[in-house]
């Protein structure tokens, strides 16, 4: 029997008793290491009502003392990274080196929330009418709840929980049933570093519990993080309960290479030792294509496009597929399951029907585990079902534009609006495509332009459901809410006769 993963309650670890559960994959090798239960409404109860007797303390501790807590939490976190890496490559599947990412981009987020104190200043005008002196604070919004997808285990639960638990405010964690064990060992360590009992939650399962924390009358304020049908389902369902709610959902990047960035006749090393084709492959193929920010969409100018197929498919033949836990020299690792695996073999094939299948990952690749290979596909359009379509792997499809100006148009097609690059050494053209790109992130040069902690992650469109976005500024005023006091005192200056009053 393999294991059941516990879920936190309070200060206690527990297996909830659960008639359902999802099997947790090694995706190296396809075996099963442990099953998440599914959690619904009852342990839902229990842990609103954990973080419910634990915020009156939270909420009224010093923010200082708080921020004093987030410092100890960052410390543990650097001296188990590895131990933190380590558990994620097991679990998701990425490489050593993308699983250090995944941890580094969340203790930055903790390293933003360790400012907490000076995060929350308001704002105070003195004499705001005759007497009246005016302030603005900004205050805990209670019990709030975090739902996270399986691509980044440790850093898209850290966009939410430090900052809301640094506000304040005591959270629920929903992460993905896919890697239950990386959000686990973040909440023991967590606890580790003097976080009390019932500040910081941790429920497991699928829809049920989504459900059940949407709908819950006492939690505030839900963020969610996955793809975009269930990132709608879950705003409109947190509506009905008066939640605030940020929702972020799936998304198709494009990466459009300019021809003065094409530096001709470069293959297989050289290919992929070049600037802006190795940004274009990390982007692409960066863990196996399984990034909300993937670069999924090549676009190239009219006569530079054939020598740029040619020199990014001789680049993808460097490319290692494998366990980065046997190897840690491989650059890709597995998709996330059997079910993406299948599901991405069935979206090459049928689009190699329809356009030209230049490399095809589902051939070589290693018999076990759940593995694609690099795949790149020429001559998409956007008529075609791959151009607006969030296949989540390592599949690339090659556009023709023939101007900058119809570029711009068909990334304006797409419906989604996280990422859009452009490699250029030509200002004007990088200018024009920033600032004409309907989307919330802009790369220029940059193959992933995803802000670190201190910006927001500003997705647009289908993308992003909700007003206020994770991270950043913006992440503090979602976990906040705003309240303004007017204050009128009589008589005060009267009274004054300590040292220094005949001066005033
Ligand atoms: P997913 O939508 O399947 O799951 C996300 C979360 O929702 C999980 O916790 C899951 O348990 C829950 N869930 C799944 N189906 C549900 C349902 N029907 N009702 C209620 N809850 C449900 O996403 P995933 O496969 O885990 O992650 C990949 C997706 O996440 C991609 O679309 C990717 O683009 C997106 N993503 C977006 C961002 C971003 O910042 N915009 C970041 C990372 C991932």
């Amino acid at each position: 029997m393999t294991e059941i993963v516990p879920i936190l309650i309070g200060d206690r670890w527990v297996v909830p008793d659960c008639d359902a559960f999802t099997p947790v994959h090694r995706p190296a090798t396809g075996q099963i290491i442990a099953r998440t239960p599914h959690c619904g409404t009852a342990q839902v109860e229990v842990a609103v009502q954990a973080a419910k007797a634990a915020f009156p303390s939270w909420s009224r501790t010093p923010a200082p003392e708080r921020a004093r807590v987030l410092f100890r939490y960052r410390e543990l976190l650097e001296s188990h990274f590895e131990e933190l890496a380590q558990i994620i490559c097991r679990e998701n599947g990425k490489t050593l080196d993308e699983a250090r990412g995944d941890v580094r981009r969340g203790v930055e987020v903790v390293e933003l929330a360790c400012g907490v104190g000076q995060l929350l200043k308001g704002e105070v005008l003195p004499e705001l009418a005759t007497g009246i002196d005016g302030m603005a604070t900004r205050e805990p919004v209670g019990i709030c709840a975090g739902i996270t997808p399986f691509n980044f285990p440790a850093m898209v639960p850290m966009w939410m929980y430090p900052l809301a638990i640094a506000c304040g405010n005591c959270f629920l964690l929903k992460p993905s049933e896919k890697v239950p064990y990386t959000a686990n060992r973040l909440a023991e360590l967590f606890l580790e570093a003097g976080l009390p009992a019932g500040v910081l939650n941790v429920v497991h399962g699928s829809r049920e519990v989504v459900e059940a924390l949407c709908l819950h009358p006492e939690i505030a304020a839900l963020s969610f993080v996955g793809s975009s049908p269930v990132a709608r389902r879950v705003y409109e369902l947190a509506g009905q309960t008066g939640k605030r709610c940020q929702a972020a959902g799936g998304a198709k990047n494009t990466l459009l290479v300019m021809p003065d960035a094409v530096d001709s006749g470069l293959l297989g090393e050289a290919a992929a030792a070049d600037p802006t084709l190795k940004a274009v492959l990390q982007s692409a193929f960066g863990c196996a294509g399984q990034r909300c920010m993937a670069g999924s969409l090549l676009l190239g100018i009219a006569d530079a496009c054939d020598d740029l197929r040619d020199q990014v498919a001789s680049a993808m033949d460097t490319m290692t597929l494998g366990d980065t836990l046997a190897d840690d020299g491989v650059s890709m690792g597995p998709v996330i399951d059997g079910g993406s695996q299948q599901r991405l073999a069935t979206s090459i094939g049928a689009a190699a029907k329809e356009m030209s299948l230049v490399r095809d990952g589902r051939a070589g690749v290693p018999p076990d585990g759940f593995f694609v290979g690099p795949t790149l596909l020429d001559h998409v359009r956007p008529e075609h079902d791959l151009f607006a379509q969030e296949l989540f792997g390592p599949v690339l499809g090659l556009m023709r534009p023939g101007t900058l100006e119809e570029a711009i148009d068909w990334v304006n097609q797409i419906p989604y609006g996280n990422a859009a690059t452009i490699f250029t050494h030509d200002g004007g053209a990088a200018r024009t495509f920033a600032r004409e790109v309907e989307c919330g992130m802009v790369g220029i040069n940059v193959g992933v332009p995803a802000p670190m902690a201190l910006f927001s992650f500003s997705g647009w469109n289908q993308s992003f459901f909700g007003d206020l976005h994770v991270q950043g500024t913006e992440g503090v005023l979602f976990y906040t809410r705003q309240k303004t006091t007017l204050t009128r005192w009589q008589g005060g200056t009267t009274a004054f006769t300590g040292v220094g009053a005949k001066n005033r």
